[in-house]
């Protein structure tokens, strides 16, 4: 029986890889399930680079990812190495859009200064006054929820800041609203802006856009209609809808995807040099093995076996996948070597 979701030829889905490490099989987890989500429905992928960030970001990494992703089986219909009407496909390259947005932005009376230093926020947000709850902590993306200390500056307050050679961060007023979004995976969701970190920076102070509102503007304007990634980015989310809203513009489907975990149940990062696509190749591993890992993992095969993306695409359902994180064996490499 063909997939319901197949129907739908609008979905246009993407990768959106930061180049800033070599690609893990946390990084393959989520790219394989949001390039099956799109093929599943008969849509479109878009390969986006998402190196705003000049210091993380490197070209070697940008490279390596994109070999990885094309040994894994992946392909796109758009992307740095495809151009297509919506480009360039690297946000390095789309500054200027940025730029025009948050002007619009600040017309509307949404964009503040904000003076506050990394130190100072992380001493508001322990102090006896800051908010509680979900609030208190980490904003999604890591950032300790903010307390609105400069939203309401003066002009003069402001004038005497820079004066001293202060050089502020821009951040968006956002409104004591609740966000809902029914999210493919995660379900039902329901968050105020405030649980999410407050007002939250569209520039940081040295001038680099912020991963927020890059996101929304790049997708708007690649006409994205469905968001796969992983459910790190949950409480982002309801932001970057404020974002649509205010924008004007129709967010996306979302599905937030459980993180892959090592055998001590710690995320992927770049301290696991072992579980990089590059090093497993290095160590024999197959690509299909990783695919039908990830695959059985995911809920889209009853045993693990080796196969390439291409051949899950007709049984792809965001159902099958847990809602828990995956947890890695310790000895990965050996398991995936021995399935290839
Ligand atoms: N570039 C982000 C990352 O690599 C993904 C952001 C997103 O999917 O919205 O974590």
């Amino acid at each position: 029986m063909p997939n319901v979701e197949a129907q739908n030829c609008s979905v246009r889905g993407r990768l959106a890889p930061s180049p800033t490490g070599l690609m893990h099989l946390g990084n393959a987890w989520s790219f394989l399930l949001a390039w099956l989500a799109a093929r599943a429905a008969g849509g479109q992928v878009v390969l986006r680079l998402e190196d705003i960030d000049p210091e993380r970001s490197r070209r070697e990494f940008a490279d390596d990812i994109l070999r990885d992703l094309r040994w894994l089986g992946l392909d796109w219909d758009e992307g740095p190495d495809a151009p297509g009407p919506v480009g360039p496909y690297e946000q390095g390259l789309r500054l200027e859009r940025y730029a025009a947005a948050l002007d619009e932005l600040t017309s509307a009376g949404r964009i503040y200064p904000c003076f506050c230093t990394r130190k100072e926020l992380r001493q508001l947000a322990s102090a006896p006054h800051a908010p509680q709850g979900k609030a208190a902590g980490l904003a999604g993306d890591g950032s300790p929820a903010y307390p609105g200390a400069c939203r309401e500056l003066s002009v003069q307050d402001c004038a005497e800041l820079l004066r001293q050679g202060r050089r502020p961060a821009l951040r968006l007023r956002c409104d004591d609203t609740a966000i809902g979004f029914d999210d493919l995976v995660a379900g039902q969701q329901h968050m105020t802006l405030a649980e999410c970190g407050g007002d939250f920076a569209v520039r940081r102070s040295d001038g680099v856009f912020a991963y927020q509102l890059a996101v929304v503007l790049d997708d708007i304007a690649m006409g994205i209609t469905q968001v796969v990634r992983g459910d790190d980015i949950l409480t982002s989310t309801p932001r970057q809808i404020f974002l649509y809203r205010l924008l004007g513009a129709q967010p996306p489907q979302y599905a937030h995807l459980p993180l892959v975990l090592d055998h001590e149940g710690e995320r992927l990062a770049k301290r696991h040099q072992s579980l990089t696509l590059a090093e497993l190749r290095e160590a024999g591993v197959p690509a299909q093995a990783i695919t039908g890992y990830l695959a059985w993992r995911a809920g889209l095969l009853d045993s693990p076996r080796p196969c390439v993306p291409q051949d899950l695409v007709n049984g792809f359902a965001f159902a099958s996948i847990p809602a828990a994180a995956v947890r890695l064996p310790g000895d990965i490499a050996r398991v995936l070597r021995e399935l290839g």
